[in-house]
């Protein structure tokens, strides 16, 4: 398939269905080449929602007055335990920027997960770190960390950020976490304010060349209370056409459905393994701090317990002709 910047433009504005049905076909043919017909399982925990961050666009910023919480070691450990029951062989564990989360409280937790659940992959999701920090969560056995890099145009970058956080402090990060041996996700918004065609084609060319084991794309959802709360809803359709496309350009990357794509869609998960993803990623967050992690308005199954939300994505999955295995789902470099 043709993938020319020229082309690229075309395959994501085209009115034409027969073009964009291709286009997904083509996307599952080269994933079931490389995975087959699977979808591999992630139990996402939110750790924290404290944040020292100011991202214009997430319900968890600083300027958010909102109740926030920390899980305890004991408290993740419990969410690790429910998940390998249900077959989850990784655990994400997503926060906020919090200063609470030490580098001695990271590596604990990462220390003791590993060593109840040896079988298990690791991801971290806690924001930017410095290197040194990097390298001693991977000592202590974190095996991929995701970090979207949000937006590979540097003037878009400062249009979603405050000036204190810089796009170039993001890159270095993404450029450290492949150095020192993570598998590493990268990513972005579909629909952030001030996105453009322009700043699209950067991330898709930021993709082709750093070539991440992960890419985690979603479409921006407005979330009450922040400065985007006026602004409309990223597109489901351009979210599933950017997922076809990273997929065809780069076959072996883990893609995941979000949670986004399912709150704006009722089956925005089925469409984007019909459009090439091949992870998901349900919660396995106690139900009480469910609702406290608000990055963004209606989050997809607040409340719903962690066996359901597993049982509701599993048989989804399967209606669409997929097996979920029980195996921690590793790149295949
Ligand atoms: N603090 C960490 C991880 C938690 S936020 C970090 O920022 O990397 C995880 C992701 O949620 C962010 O990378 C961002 O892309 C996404 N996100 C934040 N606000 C959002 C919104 N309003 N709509 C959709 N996605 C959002
Ligand atoms: Fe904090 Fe991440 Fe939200 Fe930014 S996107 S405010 S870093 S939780």
């Amino acid at each position: 398939m043709n993938l020319s910047l020229d082309n690229l433009e075309k395959l994501l504005t085209t009115r034409d269905p027969v073009l964009v049905e291709d286009l997904f076909a083509e996307a599952c043919r080269v994933r079931d080449e490389v995975y087959g017909r699977k979808v591999f399982m992630r139990g996402l925990i939110e750790v924290t929602s404290h944040c020292k961050n100011n991202c214009l666009y997430c319900g968890l910023r600083r300027d958010m007055h909102c109740t926030r919480y920390r899980l305890t070691k004991e408290q993740i450990l419990q969410c690790c335990r429910t998940g390998h029951e249900l077959g989850f062989r990784t655990f994400v564990m997503q926060g906020g920027e919090d200063a609470w989360m030490t580098d001695e409280r990271v590596c604990d937790i990462v220390r003791s997960v590993k060593r109840e659940f040896p079988d298990c992959a690791v991801t971290l999701s806690l924001g930017e770190r410095g290197r040194e920090s990097f390298a001693r969560l991977k000592d202590a056995g974190a095996d991929r960390y995701l970090l979207r890099h949000e937006t590979a145009d540097a003037a878009h970058y400062a249009r979603l950020h405050p000036s204190e956080m810089r796009f170039e402090h993001r890159m270095q990060c993404l450029r450290d976490l492949r150095e020192l041996g993570f598998q590493t996700g990268c990513g972005f918004m579909v629909g952030s304010p001030g996105q453009t065609l322009e700043t699209l084609k950067k991330d898709l060319q930021f993709i082709a060349e750093f070539r991440p084991e992960m890419v985690g794309i979603g479409p921006f959802i407005p979330a009450s209370g922040t400065p985007f709360e006026h602004e409309p809803a990223g597109s489901v359709e351009l979210t599933l056409r950017l997922l076809a496309i990273i997929r065809v350009m780069h076959p072996r990357v883990l893609l995941p459905a979000t949670s986004a794509l399912g709150t704006l869609h009722p089956q925005g998960r089925e469409r984007a393994i019909r459009a090439g993803a091949n992870v998901v990623m349900p919660n396995l967050s106690p139900q009480d701090t469910r609702s406290l992690y608000s990055i963004y308005n209606n989050k997809l199954a607040t409340g719903s317990e962690a066996a359901e939300s597993a049982a509701d994505i599993r048989a989804r999955m399967k209606a669409i002709g997929m097996e979920v295995p029980t195996e921690r789902g590793d790149f295949i470099g």
